[in-house]
């Protein structure tokens, strides 16, 4: 049985790191990969939460082919390393959506979770709520309009988070019924 490619896709704050933690917690055949970035680390986040490089690291990486899929997000550059899971294990990748159309362009088979917030002023809540800084805020509402009806297109299944405990069971569902229908 070949893997999956689960890629969660959303605006910034709707929820995914958080959703994605929780699903490689509750079911033990999802590995979640781990992305590398030119950002700072935000006060508060976990040290792992990418590998974080210099731009020349970065620049070094993709000269050497080690990426997926690549992009710049508002000033920063944040990149898939070409995936080493486990056998037998389904791959999940949060990443935006330039990442994720490049993703499914190379493996339609891909499942894409595109995720909403309930509204944009729940998103600028949690935004404000995680410690970003004003202009952070502002740049991400601003990318999420723009982002938004792209991800919707190319999703194959829209979730809106507003209770994260339900979300988190549907995303489970979702990729059972998946697994079911691909096995
Ligand atoms: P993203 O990875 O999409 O940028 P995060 O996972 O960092 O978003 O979540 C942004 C903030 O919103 C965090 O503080 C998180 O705890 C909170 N959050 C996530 N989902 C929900 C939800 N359903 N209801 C309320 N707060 C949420
Ligand atoms: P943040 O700075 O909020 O952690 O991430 C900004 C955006 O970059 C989010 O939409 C996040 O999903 C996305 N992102 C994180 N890692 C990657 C990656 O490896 N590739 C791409 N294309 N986007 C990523």
């Amino acid at each position: 049985m070949s893997s999956l490619i689960i890629v969660v896709s959303g605006p910034g704050g709707v929820g995914k790191s958080t959703i994605v933690e929780a699903l490689v917690r509750r079911d033990d055949r999802l590995w979640l990969s781990r992305s590398w970035t030119t950002r700072e680390r935000r006060p508060g986040e976990a040290e792992d939460a990418y590998v974080f490089v210099t731009r020349e690291q970065f620049q070094q990486r993709i000269a050497n082919n080690g990426f997926l899929e690549w992009t710049e997000f508002i000033g920063n550059m944040y990149g898939t390393p070409n995936p080493e899971a486990p056998i037998g294990r389904d791959i999940v990748l949060e990443i935006e959506v330039d990442g994720a159309s490049q993703v499914k362009k190379m493996h339609p088979d891909a499942v894409l979770l595109f995720v909403l917030p309930p509204t944009r002023e729940e998103q600028r809540a949690r935004l404000q709520g995680r410690g970003d800084v004003e202009q952070k805020v502002e740049q991400r509402l601003q990318k999420a309009e723009d982002e938004e009806p792209i991800g919707k297109a190319i999703a194959d299944f829209v979730l809106i988070n507003d209770d994260l405990s339900a979300t988190i069971d549907e995303m489970l569902e979702l990729i059972n019924a998946v697994r079911a229908k691909r096995a």
